[in-house]
């Protein structure tokens, strides 16, 4: 099925600003907030694209990649990386319920949840992959060290056999009410700290957290066209809730090293050649491997001047999930020789006594011309 435009479904135009965009998801998730409507399918369905339309464009880089590749640029487990790259530590992603209905409903979620369910941190992983890999794209295997649900009491945190008990002190609610003269005050309740159920028993494995640290083995495709700085997130493949929550999500910042020899623009690549003065004047040839690794010939008329620039037409980066190739673009430089043998100036001095003006128009006159401009 296809996915519905995240501008359609947040109702606003594609240039809305921060504000517009913000005002518009606050509007729509009121009406279509799952307490609002419970038990009703279809709104707990709206509410959730919107939440996804939102938290996609409220983040400037992602905005921009999904104005660039559409619902593309997120799929999961289409893209992933190789190279070196690391681990960074986790959180540091700010929840969408934290962001908007920690300030509309006073609190946020946290109370709700039933058992001390709460969903696991995003994890970062930081991927550098080198420009021919970007190219061709890859799978590549990463191990990410985060924290996964025990298989021991699969997540429950009590030991097998046995299960969490309600707390007595709160029949469950995870809050207490106490009396301050004319006040009642509520607050969490000191004994399950807001969980509503105690472990008796807990399990030897996790010492009752329902989760283990355990590196984990992931399999990442980079698709070929991939930019340096895209932001990658896998779904649910963060860190696991405590206590059998939902996992957080794994974001892959990816990097993709300079290249010794080109130099990358979107889908475009440049490469600086340098050659030699005498080939530059009568003309030559040269190969050039490009990143495919063919080699592509480059033709160099006589009287070639330094920065003149050649294409090769679709020699550069392949533009992501599409057919098209980008230009690789050979610009030329002139090496002047140097450390000269007493020949080889002999014959230069004699080639500059027989030069005319038509073998160096620039350089002719020049600071007449230069001195006339200035000095009338
Ligand atoms: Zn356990
Ligand atoms: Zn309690």
């Amino acid at each position: 099925m296809a996915k519905a435009d995240f501008y359609e479904t947040l109702g606003v135009g594609r240039t809305a600003d921060e504000k517009e965009l913000k005002s518009a998801f606050r509007k729509l998730a009121m009406k279509y907030h799952p307490d609002k409507n419970p038990g009703d399918a279809e709104s707990e369905k709206k509410f959730k694209e919107l939440n996804e339309a939102y938290e996609t464009l409220k983040d400037p880089q992602e905005r921009a990649a999904y104005d660039r590749f559409g619902h593309a640029a997120f799929e999961q487990g289409g893209m992933g990386g190789g190279g070196g790259g690391g681990f960074a530590g986790g959180g540091g992603f700010s929840d969408i319920f934290e962001d908007i209905f920690g300030e509309m409903m006073g609190g946020g979620r946290a109370r709700r949840s039933s058992g001390g369910r709460e969903r696991g941190a995003d994890l970062r992983y930081n991927m550098e992959i080198s420009l021919e890999e970007a190219y061709s794209g890859k799978t590549a295997q990463i191990r990410v060290p985060t924290a996964v649900t025990c298989d021991v009491c699969t997540g429950s945190g009590a030991k097998p056999g046995t299960q969490p008990k309600t707390c007595g002190t709160c029949q469950g609610s995870g809050r207490v009410r106490a009396s301050q003269g004319f006040f009642s005050v509520e607050r969490t309740c000191p004994t399950c700290h807001g969980r509503g159920q105690i472990i008796p028993d807990p399990c030897v494995k996790c010492n009752g957290q329902g989760r283990i640290t355990e590196e984990r083995a992931l399999s990442v495709n980079i698709p070929s066209g991939i930019e340096d700085g895209t932001r990658i997130r896998l779904q649910g493949e963060g860190e696991a809730g405590a206590r059998g929550g939902p996992a957080g999500d794994l974001y892959i910042f990816l990097s993709v090293k300079p290249h010794e020899f080109f130099q990358r623009d979107g889908a475009d690549l440049y490469c600086a050649v340098p050659i030699s003065m005498t080939t530059a004047a009568l003309g030559g040839t040269f190969d050039v491997t490009t990143l495919d690794g063919t080699k592509s010939r480059v033709s160099v008329p006589e009287g070639t001047q330094p920065g003149k620039q050649f294409r090769l037409k679709g020699k550069g980066m392949p533009v992501l999930r599409s057919s098209q190739t980008g230009d690789l673009y050979i610009q030329i430089q002139i090496e002047t020789p140097q450390k000269l043998t007493k020949r080889q100036r002999e014959l230069l001095q004699e080639f500059e006594e027989i030069s005319s003006k038509e073998n160096n128009p620039e350089s002719t006159g020049f600071f007449a011309r230069m001195k006339e401009f200035f000095e009338g």
